[in-house]
């Protein structure tokens, strides 16, 4: 069969490719565990599901505007307002079937072939193959001494002539990191001064633990909203737990808005209308539903941390934020797809290889389950890998016996 190039050249997206796999085993009656997931248990917000079926019961469900319906967009300012202290007018606001869309058009909007876009590593699975498809060249940065944030002399040494555009996404997935306020002003200086697009993928930016505020980019930002090249990216699929939905935003200056609307007209449409007002009861309603969340996924980061730690061989750095940790199991194993499948072959539990997210010997595992899940999975995991382990384990009535290491 003859495939484009660029079909050829794209992956899988790791993170559904392990969601696939562990329905099909779940189908099976595998007990799986998921730590691997990337979204929230919690319910839909009372408040969204109002909104949504209050359409749905008019029975006159039709086409949106490609930049989306005037009330969602209206919601939006007032969001960016009351989060970002930033005025905008509904020309600098687009509505997106999720951030996945929105950056996905951004890039399309503003990438010339050949064009580079950097991002730190690690990095989510999806920034290089969006940047592949809109014909860019993806410029991942990774910090010399290991870390999980590059210095500002590092991602500035990886700028050329090809730069068009850096990513940022604080607090990180996979590795749960805030960057500092210092990081992200000086990214924002340095793309002011070589007048680069600065993507802010704000996703989790509503789910920090310890106390810690997120860091408002708007701070630093020179320029006004239309001669600005800042384009931030939110939606409503982590922090109101609506990943179904496919709601995500962008604001940007009114120039790079109309580009963006005018390549989402003629790719997707408008989002589907019931789930931009789900989007809106969710944005105007009740916020509750968001620290409830934070305060469960704190609690659950807390539990990982602790079973981790007490985890011989293994290194993990504290999330700020997010659903992720990023811990470095490399003393068992090195290849991170290979320890991935072996999880998941010998004790079913799924995880996502590091590899995916621009480092190896790690991988990435998500604290969005239960305690049990949790627990129970790192127990698994540990069963598996450290010899000290007892020789047996049992799944529900199902004993494993240990015979590879
Ligand atoms: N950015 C990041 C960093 C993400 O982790 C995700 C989802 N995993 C997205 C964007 C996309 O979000 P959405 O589901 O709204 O498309």
């Amino acid at each position: 069969m003859s495939l484009s190039q660029l079909a050829r050249s794209i992956c899988e997206s790791p993170t559904l490719k392990m969601n696939e796999l562990a329905a099909f085993l779940r189908e099976k009656g595998e007990p799986v565990i998921h730590l691997g997931g990337g979204e929230p248990k919690s319910k839909t917000p009372i408040d969204a599901i109002v909104s949504c079926s209050a359409l749905l019961h008019t029975g006159d469900i039709k086409y949106a505007p490609a930049d989306g319906i005037p009330t969602l967009k209206k919601a939006i300012i007032r969001y960016t307002e009351e989060h970002y202290h930033k005025v905008v007018s509904a020309d600098n606001v687009i509505a997106s079937n999720g951030a996945k869309q929105a950056i996905m058009v951004a890039l399309h909007a503003i990438l010339d072939p050949k064009d580079e876009v950097i991002f730190p590593v690690p990095y989510w699975v999806s920034y290089p193959e969006m940047v592949k498809i809109a014909g860019g060249v993806p410029i991942p940065v990774a910090a010399e001494d290991g870390s999980f944030c590059p210095t500002i002399d590092e991602i500035a040494e990886a700028v050329g002539s090809y730069t068009k555009a850096i990513i940022l996404n604080s607090p990180n997935n996979p590795s749960g990191v805030m960057y500092s306020r210092d990081f992200i002003a000086e990214v924002v200086r340095l793309c002011e001064k070589k007048s680069l697009y600065l993507i802010m993928d704000d996703t989790y930016n509503r789910l920090l633990f310890d106390g810690k505020a997120p860091v408002n980019c708007y701070d630093f930002v020179t320029e006004n909203i239309d001669s600005s090249k800042l384009i931030l990216i939110n939606c409503v699929s982590k922090m109101y737990a609506m990943t179904g939905f496919r709601i995500g935003w962008t604001i940007g200056s009114k120039e790079l808005v109309r580009a963006m609307t005018n390549i989402q007209s003629q790719q997707t449409s408008g989002p589907a209308t019931p789930s931009q007002w789900a989007a809106v009861g969710a944005i105007n309603g009740v916020q509750a539903p968001i620290e409830s969340l934070r305060l469960t996924l704190e609690n659950n980061r807390n539990v990982m941390m602790e079973r981790l730690n007490a985890f011989d061989g293994v290194r993990v750095t504290k999330p700020d934020g997010t659903f992720y940790c990023f811990p470095d199991f490399s003393t068992y194993e090195k290849d991170s797809h290979k320890l991935a499948h072996f999880l998941l072959e010998k004790v079913r539990v799924v995880t996502v290889p590091g590899k995916d997210f621009g480092m190896e010997g790690r991988l990435r595992m998500s604290f969005c389950g239960s305690i049990k899940e949790i627990t129970e999975g790192i127990e698994r995991i540990k069963w598996a890998l450290d010899p000290k382990s007892p020789n047996e384990l049992y799944l529900g009535d199902r004993k494993l016996v240990r015979n590879w290491l």
